[in-house]
């Protein structure tokens, strides 16, 4: 007996592995908010968790009004979805099919691997610079099967941007049937006032997608909410595809709370961007290699390319109940990615990775 068989390009498919759970240490492996999440979120969910009997709204009417309100944009050109990982799974559904083509950057998002892959599509890696997205490397890629083009700015897991002007270089050089997917899942960390998530350009082109997240500033990633705003006609495409109630009774109530609480974003950026800036040149000062990053993790490179030296230091953080992430899966073995936890647990991060240093 044989059983049924799956289609062949789905076994083809790595499974994605998250971040591993600690019973106890500092679990920076996901990218998290080490700050939890708004309390007014908290309490939204719960008084939403009164009823869970029934089903959510499938269209997510009150939380796309409030982000519509939020960000002053029209509600009915926004979808909502399980996270924006789910919104990727719906492009692949609306957008592809078995021999098209999409482009990412180099070390861009591995779930945008997945979502072509479970189409029958290609994904096409174009080179960076420096880790950071090569806008020039994109457009030599294109060919008459490229369907869509995402770039997370910041890019996940360099932490690096392209600035706008860039950005919209690179629409300028798509053909129009080609959609444009700006994953701004980081958006709210960065500071350089030459970066913007799109938000306007999704407003005006016929094939600018942004998708944005629950999981990282506002806290939300254990609820699965994230949306995506563009166009119209892919809104449309978009809720054709979506599960009936693909988001939520309790996520879309504890975004509505977190969405109206500037003050936890605030706050949490703050604390993100002053432990980036000790973070990183405490760790340089130590003679590792960190890669700049606007987001709210560090690269580090370690100094042998086999990535044994990375592994080593994977160990050696674990043993003092310390679990970052390794990078095999994005193809930079000798990497390993730190997200930017409490003051608590970056003190104890720096105290390890001074140790390993010195432990030879
Ligand atoms: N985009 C990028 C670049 C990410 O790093 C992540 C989370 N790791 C996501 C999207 C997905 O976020 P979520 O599905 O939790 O909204």
């Amino acid at each position: 007996m044989s059983g049924p068989k799956p289609l062949a390009n789905i076994l083809e498919i790595t499974p994605y592995k998250g971040g591993q759970k600690l019973d106890h240490g500092w679990k920076l492996s996901s990218n998290e908010n080490p700050l939890g999440c708004s309390p007014a979120a908290r309490e939204a969910l719960s008084k939403a968790a009164e009823h869970l009997e029934m089903y959510p709204d499938g269209a997510c009417f009150a939380l796309r009004e409030a982000i519509g309100k939020k960000y002053g944009v029209d509600p009915d050109r926004i979808v909502c979805g399980a996270g924006s990982d789910e919104i990727f799974q719906l492009l692949g559904r609306a957008y592809l099919k078995p021999g098209d083509e999409i482009i990412q950057s180099q070390h861009g998002f591995l779930v945008y691997r997945l979502v072509a892959q479970q189409s029958g599509a290609k994904c096409i890696s174009a080179p960076e610079t420096e880790l950071t997205a090569s806008v020039d490397a994109i457009l030599d890629r294109v060919t008459d099967k490229t369907r869509i083009v995402f770039l997370a700015n910041p890019n996940n897991p360099t932490g690096s941007y392209i600035p706008f002007d860039e950005v919209r270089r690179l629409h300028k050089g798509l053909r129009d049937d080609i959609l444009l997917v700006l994953d701004g899942a980081y958006a709210e960390y960065v500071r350089q006032n030459d970066y913007s998530a799109g938000m306007d350009m999704a407003g005006e082109e016929p094939n600018v997608l942004v998708t944005r997240t629950f999981s990282k500033i506002h806290g939300l990633a254990g609820l699965r909410v994230g949306w995506a705003y563009g166009p119209e006609s892919v809104i449309d495409a978009l809720h054709r595809v979506r599960g009936p109630f693909n988001v939520t009774s309790v996520g879309q109530a504890a975004a509505i709370a977190a969405l109206a609480d500037d003050s936890f974003v605030t706050k949490s950026a703050d604390h993100n961007n002053d432990e980036l800036d000790r973070l990183k040149p405490a760790l340089e000062k130590m003679g590792y290699k960190v890669y700049p990053s606007v987001a709210n993790f560090l690269l580090i490179q370690f100094e042998d390319r086999d990535g044994k030296r990375a592994e080593d230091a994977d160990a050696f953080l674990r043993a003092r109940g310390i679990v970052i992430r390794d990078m095999k899966a994005y193809g930079l073995p000798d990497c390993m990615r730190l997200s930017i936890g409490t003051r608590e647990a970056n003190d104890d991060v720096l105290a390890a990775f001074e140790a390993f240093a010195k432990a030879d």
